[in-house]
């Protein structure tokens, strides 16, 4: 018997290396990375300058606590709120405490205002927000609520781009709307710009918060810094995490001002959060994707394979129903379980991972190039072929 939690399904497959896009199994194969750990790997796999940045840490100092002053944080949270929105930044260990700490400073906000009652937040079907009890409320998917108690209270959702539906949500309990600019589990869902001004609109017309999900559609992955820059508006408040430390278990949840001052001592904490090594690794990833360049690289590589999955989607309309997308953050939707689709890609050393809605999705790291492209194709043309026969 097994003595880990059974909880996933995993491949029988284990990787002992990675470098870029490429990873190297313990039974020595090459496989191209187009998972990226769930949009994790931002500049890939063991990249040398963020690798140096670690080592360097390493050897000097872990961890602290946050009672002290953390310099790699300050400069973290500096950098951060010079390229968004934000002037505040809470970090944390993963996505869902970003969101758990986005829906605690938005409840918090209004407490504050003396607004107690105002503490409902709308989310969007499809959401995904994380996997504690108050996230799984937030998301609303009767799969991950089932069998964990009372879900916990003051959240409503609506259809996934429905303004009439959105609006008519709002009433005065409302604090906030929350959802991803491009919703990733749900099966790669992109909300258009036209939603999200109407969004702002809304969030302004009734004084209520914007909080956006960027955990997986930010830093980078759709080709902007984050999503909701295609919009040309801003948020109140913003969670990121996944790319953010390339690999590095650290999130962050962004606010404005106003809003994140609520949070004063005494009404959030994180043991881990943003502690030296982690903002170390924090600020190396940044430096790469600031780089000039970086995100007109992802553009370009982002639509080369949009175009390259179109090209195959016509090759195979058996097995491929939809592309999807927006920059490096693409999926399928296959006719095949997505599944087996994605296990025959495996077979053909490709690493992609699915999404709801049977699709099949790519999250390269954001380095990626056209022949990488070119070849990921090649190995999903040959997957879908020996699918077929
Ligand atoms: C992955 C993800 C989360 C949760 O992040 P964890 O680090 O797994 O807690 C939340 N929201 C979105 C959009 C995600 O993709």
């Amino acid at each position: 018997m097994s003595s880990l939690y059974q909880n996933y399904v995993r491949a029988d497959i284990a990787f002992e290396r990675g470098e870029g896009v490429r990873l190297f199994s313990t039974d020595g194969k090459e496989y191209l990375d187009f998972a990226g750990g769930i949009a994790v790997s931002a500049v890939g796999h063991a990249d040398p300058h963020v690798v140096e940045a670690a080592k360097a840490q390493v050897e000097k100092l872990w961890h602290v606590g946050n009672v002290f002053q953390i310099p790699e944080q300050q400069k973290l949270a500096e950098r951060l709120t010079s390229i968004s929105f934000a002037d505040m930044v809470f970090f944390t260990n993963s996505g869902a405490e970003a969101i758990e700490c986005a829906l605690k400073t938005a409840r918090r906000y209004f407490y504050d205002k003396g607004e107690k009652d105002r503490y409902e937040i709308v989310t969007m079907e499809g959401a995904f927000h994380g996997r504690t009890l108050g996230t799984i409320a937030a998301g609303g998917n009767p799969a991950y609520l089932e069998g964990f108690g009372p879900k916990a209270e003051g959240f409503t959702q609506v259809p996934r781009g429905d303004l009439e539906a959105l609006k008519a949500a709002i009433s005065d309990k409302t604090a906030a709307i929350l959802f991803e600019p491009v919703q990733g589990e749900s099966g790669i869902n992109v909300l258009n710009v036209e939603f999200l001004q109407s969004v702002r609109a809304l969030c302004d017309e009734h004084g209520i918060l914007m909080v956006l999900d960027e955990i997986q559609c930010g830093y980078g992955r759709t080709g902007k810094m984050f999503a909701y820059e295609w919009a040309d508006i801003e948020p109140d408040i913003m969670a990121l995490a996944k790319g953010i430390g390339g690999g590095f278990p650290l999130g962050a949840c962004l606010a404005k001002e106003e809003i994140g001052k609520a949070m004063v001592p005494g009404t959030h904490g994180s043991t881990y959060g943003g502690n030296p090594l982690a903002c170390t690794v924090g600020n190396a990833v940044l430096d790469r994707v600031t780089e000039d360049g970086f995100l007109d690289h992802v553009i370009e590589v982002g639509n080369h394979l949009q175009w390259s999955l179109r090209q195959l989607a016509q090759k195979h309309p058996e097995m491929i129903e939809e592309v999807r997308g927006k920059g490096l953050m693409c999926g399928i939707k296959v006719k095949p379980a997505a599944g087996d689709v994605i296990t025959a890609f495996r077979e053909n050393q490709l690493i992609t991972v699915g999404a709801g809605d049977n699709v099949v999705r790519f999250l390269p790291p954001l380095i990626v190039t056209k022949d990488d492209i070119d070849e990921a194709i090649r190995r999903m043309d040959a997957g879908l072929k020996s699918l077929a026969s």
